[in-house]
């Protein structure tokens, strides 16, 4: 019973209240054995009959909470069966066959059998764990289990009428505090030191027996009662420790309620600032974390400026100064290039002559002035800024070993700065090669067709000044003016479709059948080829709507079809698929459409795609493939899959590029289905044309 409270005191969860249930199955198992002598009546038999048929399938329960069964796993009929067996077993106990020899050798089968069956369970589903410290551990567990189970058994033998010496109830104690020690343990180190500890606490248990025992001797009463002595130690030690652990706590929470609460909001907050990645996000973190505490009424979080001269304020609460500026917070500043943190109402108690400045500065700091100041270092270990935190109600606000765990926040904030600056930087490279590449392929574009349009204009010029304005002269003049004309057609196609992605507007969206909208784009587009192509549509059987413009819609699948259709160059097959991935399905690891709606939503996505079997994208294509002006073709314009991205994303949606190794491409059009309303069911596999 004392193991079974020394569980509960630790936790709450299934695993314990199961430990617990099958540590006080086993004490009133051994109770109503006692009693059972001490006043016999059947009522006791009956007791430990039920009891004994219970403890397999408590056994069940428990192993499975320690690793629970997968799905359709065999283990999982096991508890089944023992359900199914418990019920004859019960009305055996409780007939009057349950002490005649079939009954009781019944009995013990069903326990034994069960049990074991049980613990050669969890060994098959530890063995079947990926992790390696997940299985060295159930190997332990499983070990520890045999030998309680082993032991308690060799006492449950008495109901075989086999009595072994009541050292077996002991080592069963033992055991199952070794058992409850390993449950409550996740790592197989701790398991080792516990094992230790629990020889240290044997040998203590068997010297303290051996005192009472010398007592016993003395006094000259010799009996079973050393055994019992050993058992009281035992008692007393296993309920020590974690009476100890829990009392203490309770006090503390008790006594330290705001430090308490104080510790769980800081351990919130740098679990939260270890995700951050920009500044505006961290300071946000911070201020809200702050918010929640308890103690606190006055904070700012400055960062140091731009060109180093002070530091400025990004974040606040209540009226705190705006900036830290270089020439009278200067001596702060030296005293956090060299301390973590300066206490400011301590220093003013405390002041000596050395301190005065500080004195002097924290006088200009308003609400501030008796706050704790914390240094925030960045890589070079230099002070990027300033937390400044103060509860001008009270005076001496906060103990040393809260300013340690303040510390250890602002630390956290050095480096969540440090984070944010490589990712800025890296964005900004990124940033500044896509728009050289940009520019480059602007230029390219703007400059071919004048070249062209210069050249006819000379041309046109000779005609004009030399010539004597015969027939064959007019009809030359004609063809130039005739390229003058198409090229500067093309300049403003080109200009346009580039203002298009530049300033791109969202059309007039409404929920649209995809499969519709699918359909009849490729029928015209079949309608225009000339090629052997094998358009294939695949069209999924319920799709919800989407909302987007028609006319955009349709102008992004001719862009991903005509794409594939001359990556295929002619010969191979080009499927347009559709289907509807559900809410929380990613279906690939990047899931690009989930993180641009910011989370998942409730009606999950359309995807409609386009494979082809031409030879895929390489890597380095991949890379500018949706930069504008990028192409790997004599004609293109590369504004096709730029324009079309942007046309997308406007709509809520992404363009996710596939391109196994030799499999050609797949591109995929990924937008935010619209609740409910979905399409009728449609044919599949139907060719376009
Ligand atoms: P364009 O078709 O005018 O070149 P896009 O923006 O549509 O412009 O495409 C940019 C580049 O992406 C293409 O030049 C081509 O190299 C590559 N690309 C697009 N679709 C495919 C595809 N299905 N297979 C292989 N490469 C492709």
């Amino acid at each position: 019973m004392a193991i079974a409270i020394s569980m509960l005191l630790r936790g709450r969860r299934p695993l314990h209240w199961l430990f617990a249930a099958f540590a006080t199955d086993i004490a009133c198992w051994y109770a109503a054995q006692s009693l059972s002598q001490i006043a016999p009546s059947p009522i006791w038999i009956r007791a430990t009959g039920v009891l004994t048929i219970l403890l397999p399938l408590i056994a069940i329960l428990l192993f499975q909470s320690v690793l629970p069964f997968e799905r359709d796993d065999r283990s999982s009929r096991l508890r089944r069966l023992g359900a199914v067996l418990a019920v004859p077993m019960l009305v055996l106990v409780l007939s009057p066959y349950d002490q005649t020899p079939v009954g009781l050798g019944l009995t013990y089968f069903y326990v034994v059998g069960l049990l074991v069956a049980s613990l050669v369970s969890l060994e098959l589903r530890g063995r079947r764990n990926p992790s390696r410290a997940v299985r060295d551990r159930t190997r332990f567990l499983v070990l520890v289990s045999t030998l309680a189970v082993t032991f308690t058994l060799g006492d449950f033998l008495s109901f075989l009428g086999v009595f072994l010496p009541p050292i077996g109830a002991v080592l069963s104690i033992i055991f199952l505090f070794v058992l409850s020690e390993s449950l409550t343990r996740p790592r197989l180190a701790d398991l080792y030191e516990m094992a230790g500890r629990l020889m240290v606490f044997t040998a203590l248990a068997f010297c303290l027996a051996g005192v009472f025992y010398l007592f016993v001797a003395l006094i000259g009463r010799f009996s079973t009662i050393y055994l019992n002595a050993v058992l009281v130690a035992i008692v007393f030690l296993l309920l020590f420790e974690p009476l100890q652990t829990f009392v203490e706590s309770r006090i503390h929470q008790f006594y330290f309620r705001e430090r308490h609460a104080i510790e769980v909001h800081v351990e919130k907050l740098k679990a939260r600032l270890a995700h951050v990645l920009e500044v505006d996000e961290m300071v946000q973190a911070l201020l809200e974390g702050m918010n929640q505490l308890p103690r606190l009424t006055a904070a700012g979080i400055y960062l140091r400026d731009q060109d180093a001269s002070g530091f400025e304020r990004v974040g606040g609460i209540g009226i705190v100064p705006a900036r830290l500026d270089p020439l009278t917070s200067a001596p702060i500043v030296e005293r956090l290039a060299v301390d973590a943190s300066i206490n400011l109402e301590e220093v003013a108690r405390d002041a000596d002559k050395n301190d005065a400045p500080i004195v002097a500065a924290a006088q200009q700091l308003g609400s501030l002035e008796r706050s704790v100041m914390l240094a925030v270092r960045g890589s070079d270990d230099d002070l990027v800024g300033i937390i400044a935190i103060a509860d001008e109600r009270v005076r001496d606000a906060f103990s040393p070993e809260e300013v340690t765990l303040f510390e250890t926040v602002a630390s956290q904030i050095g480096v969540a700065i440090a984070n944010s600056r490589v990712y800025t930087r890296m964005k900004e490279r990124d940033r500044l090669a896509a728009l050289g590449a940009m520019a480059a392929g602007l230029a390219h574009e703007v400059k071919n067709p004048l070249g062209s349009i210069k050249g006819a204009a000379q041309l046109l010029e000779e005609i004009l000044e030399g010539g004597d304005g015969g027939k064959n002269e007019e009809a030359t003049a004609r063809e130039f003016a005739g390229i003058i004309l198409e090229e500067v057609n093309r300049l403003d196609r080109v200009v346009g479709t580039f203002l298009d992605y530049a300033r791109p507007n969202v059309g007039d969206p409404v929920p649209i059948d995809i499969n519709a909208a699918v359909r009849r784009t490729l029928r015209i587009l079949s309608s225009q080829q000339t090629d052997n192509v094998d358009l294939v549509l695949e069209l999924g059987e319920t799709i919800p709507r989407a909302s987007i413009d028609p006319e955009k819609f349709r102008q992004v699948l001719m862009n991903l079809v005509r794409n594939a259709i001359q990556a295929i160059d002619g010969a191979g097959r080009v499927t347009v698929a559709t289907s509807h991935r559900k809410r929380g399905v990613t279906v690939r690891g990047d899931s690009a459409a989930i993180s641009a709606d910011g989370a998942a939503r409730d009606a999950g996505w359309v995807e409609v795609s386009v494979r082809d079997t031409g030879p895929g994208i390489s890597a380095l294509v991949l890379k500018y493939l949706f930069i504008p002006f990028f192409t790997t073709k004599d004609r293109g314009t590369g504004l096709g899959l730029a324009l079309s991205q942007s046309i997308i994303q406007n709509a809520g949606g992404t363009i996710e590029v596939h391109t196994p190794p030799g499999a050609g491409a797949t591109f995929t059009v990924v937008l935010p289905a619209e609740p409910e309303i979905e399409s009728p069911r449609v044919e599949t596999n139907v060719p376009a044309a």
